[in-house]
């Protein structure tokens, strides 16, 4: 009898030096945005090669900072491809606009070029490109498709790290939204990161970040720095706080490292798994670096033995933790309800929301521990 393991799906890697890290913001007493914040920042500025580098409490507050900083707000539309995180289209309700749902390409589970494409109408102001899983969305494909007029906003939440065309997920649209949820390869418990080269944006989202206060108006000469600012609108509080920040410097560090032993896994999963033809391989890039957030493939409903969820449950028993990709946000109750979808009005994301099976791929997992998966779906596929 082989000894059953225990194998989480996700698993966030901290150590010593991380530990070590937070010993100076709690001695020093400054806990809130100050100096470890912006060593955080300009950290991600000069690994990204971007202008400007904004940290965030997560990359759900990055995503409505970078919509606000857009003027984004009622009577406008953005397009969010269905397939993602429910946080995408959230933020897109935060500013009163309208989220208006795509399909996903279930090859690649990213937006599917043409149906945004076709969802275009005189009020689209932005659409927000998901590199779901760490793999980037066509960009080149959808800025040639869309007006020179929409804005495009990437949700890089699984994405630092990862590329294409050579550049960094993150700096090819207009602004990228980065997390460091503990699910993300390198986290600070929850935090985000905004990233953008346009000097308007990134000073429209530092006000709003702060309780919208304007800048001082003292000149140079007269820094009354005593004074309170003005705020002439209602911003918000989206700071991230330096004890986050000294973890997101020792993790930043490590993310080549992360992502590199990631996609090691990432192939040997691919190679492993490939000749069980019902179970699909998560799609490799064209052109750039995967992040490799997740390891997520496909169980084909034509040609499978068992449904996903049966698969789920067989992999439970013998102690391997799994989820499905993520959701088609059209098919929950908020977005249903309101626009009065069907699971059929988008059978792309449809398609992915019942039979994508994420397994488990992180930091912490062993060789033994993924050969282990990789044997436990043989056997199932085996009929064992
Ligand atoms: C995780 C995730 C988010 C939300 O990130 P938070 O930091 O938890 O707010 C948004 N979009 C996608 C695609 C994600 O995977």
């Amino acid at each position: 009898m082989r000894e059953i393991r225990k194998i989480q799906i996700a698993l966030p890697s901290l150590g010593d030096d991380e530990w070590l890290a937070v010993r100076e913001p709690l001695q020093s007493g400054w806990l809130t945005q100050g100096p470890k914040v912006a060593e955080f920042e300009a950290a991600f500025r000069e690994r990204l090669h971007v202008r400007h580098a904004l940290a965030t409490t997560s990359c759900t507050t990055a995503l409505h900072l970078a919509l606000a900083a857009l003027g984004v707000g009622p009577g406008d539309e953005v397009i969010v491809p269905s397939f993602t995180w429910v946080a995408t289209a959230n933020a897109v309700v935060y500013c009163g606009a309208d989220p208006v749902l795509c399909d996903v390409d279930p090859r690649t589970y990213n937006i599917d070029v043409e149906s945004c494409a076709a969802k275009v109408t005189p009020r689209t102001r932005a659409v927000i490109a998901v590199h779901l899983f760490g793999l980037c969305a066509e960009m080149r494909q959808l800025s040639t498709s869309l007006p020179a007029s929409v804005a495009i906003v990437e949700d890089a939440a699984c994405a630092a790290g990862a590329s294409f065309d050579g550049k960094p997920a993150g700096t090819i649209g207009e602004v990228g939204c980065f997390s460091f949820h503990p699910r993300k390869a390198i986290t600070t418990g929850e935090g985000g990161m905004l990233t953008t080269n346009r000097d308007d944006i990134a000073t429209r989202a530092a006000v709003l970040r702060s309780h919208g206060a304007s800048a001082s108006k003292d000149t140079p000469d007269e820094p009354n720095a005593y004074l309170p600012p003005d705020f002439d609108e209602v911003g918000f509080n989206y700071r991230m706080t330096d004890v986050q920040a000294a973890i997101g410097l020792v993790q930043l560090r490590k993310l080549d490292q992360f992502i590199e032993e990631r996609e090691r896994k990432a192939r040997f999963y691919r190679d492993a798994l490939a000749d069980i033809e019902w179970l699909r391989q998560p799609a490799w890039p064209n052109s750039g670096k995967h992040a490799w957030q997740a390891y997520v493939t496909y169980v084909d409903p034509k040609i499978a033995p068992l449904s996903r969820n049966a698969l789920m449950a067989r992999l439970h028993d013998r102690g391997i933790s799994t989820r499905p990709g993520t959701h088609a946000v059209h098919m929950l109750g908020y977005y249903r309800n309101r626009f009065s979808l069907k699971p059929d009005d988008m059978p792309g994301a449809c398609d992915c929301d019942r039979n994508t099976l994420a397994i488990p791929l992180h930091n912490r997992m062993s060789d033994d521990d993924y050969a282990y998966v990789v044997d436990c779906l043989r056997e199932i596929a085996r009929g064992a």
